[in-house]
């Protein structure tokens, strides 16, 4: 038998006021506000029915990594007024598909993709909000996501060429190796000198559920958060 729907929301509320809890402490920590920071919840392999009950739990922002999945609950769940972050590694014969229903894609990072970003964002006749994700691996072990730091200057030129695109800053996943906050402290100084030429792009997606407050520490503006909210992830859909 399948959890009462009742006990499934009475968890995702638990989870949800620990989570925004943390996201309030680490803000005033940094002396920043609570509202300075955005939590996008992320619902990677998690069914429409949770979208449905955290979409009532007041949560605003979700997060999906998968093209095919996502698709299908943005459907799915079109009633709800969510708004859509992609955030996983994109494909460049998906980007437009994506920019139909993605009203922020987060993982721009590389110039193949933004054309066809633009082409789906203006098929859907809305502008689709970009950051540009940055990888902070040491250089030896690129070769994962995000762009590296001195390609940003190029990418962010190309987005802002489409009317159908809006630069808003900037996105990085820890890596695994190493201190969350050492890591965040290179972005910051990325996202600095970013902000030089770029200063209305001011959005930094960074922290995840194991990291967020290094991340405000540091100034993010968007964390996304996954298991601490919605509990492990199936290892196999
Ligand atoms: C899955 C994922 C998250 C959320 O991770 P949790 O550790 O479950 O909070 C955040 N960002 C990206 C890019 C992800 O793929």
């Amino acid at each position: 038998m399948s959890p009462a729907p009742l006990d499934r929301r009475t968890e995702l509320a638990a989870g949800l006021a620990r989570v925004r809890q943390r996201i309030t402490s680490a803000a005033q920590a940094a002396g920043r506000g609570p509202d300075d920071v955005q939590l996008v919840v992320v619902t990677k392999f998690f069914p429409a029915s949770d979208l449905r009950l955290l979409a009532e739990l007041g949560v605003s922002d979700v997060g999906e990594n998968r093209h095919q999945e996502a698709e299908a609950k943005a459907a799915e769940c079109a009633d709800l007024g969510l708004r859509w972050h992609f955030i996983g590694a994109l494909q460049s014969n998906k980007a437009a598909a994506v920019a139909r229903y993605a009203d922020v894609v987060e993982s721009l990072d590389r110039a193949k993709l933004v054309a066809a970003l633009a082409r789906g964002a203006q098929e859907r006749g809305g502008p689709v909000e970009i950051l540009l994700q940055v990888s902070l691996d040491p250089p030896e072990a690129r070769g994962r996501a995000g762009a590296k730091p001195d390609e940003l200057a190029r990418l962010a030129e190309l987005v802002a060429a489409h009317e159908s695109l809006s630069l808003r800053g900037l996105m990085a996943v820890a890596p695994p190796r190493e201190e969350p906050i050492e890591a965040f402290e290179r972005l910051a100084s990325i996202r600095a000198e970013f902000l030089r030429e770029h200063p209305s792009a001011g959005w930094l997606s960074a922290g995840m559920s194991g990291d967020l407050e290094q991340a405000i520490s540091v100034g993010a503006t968007h964390v996304r958060v996954g298991s601490a909210i919605l509990g492990l992830r199936p290892r196999i859909k």
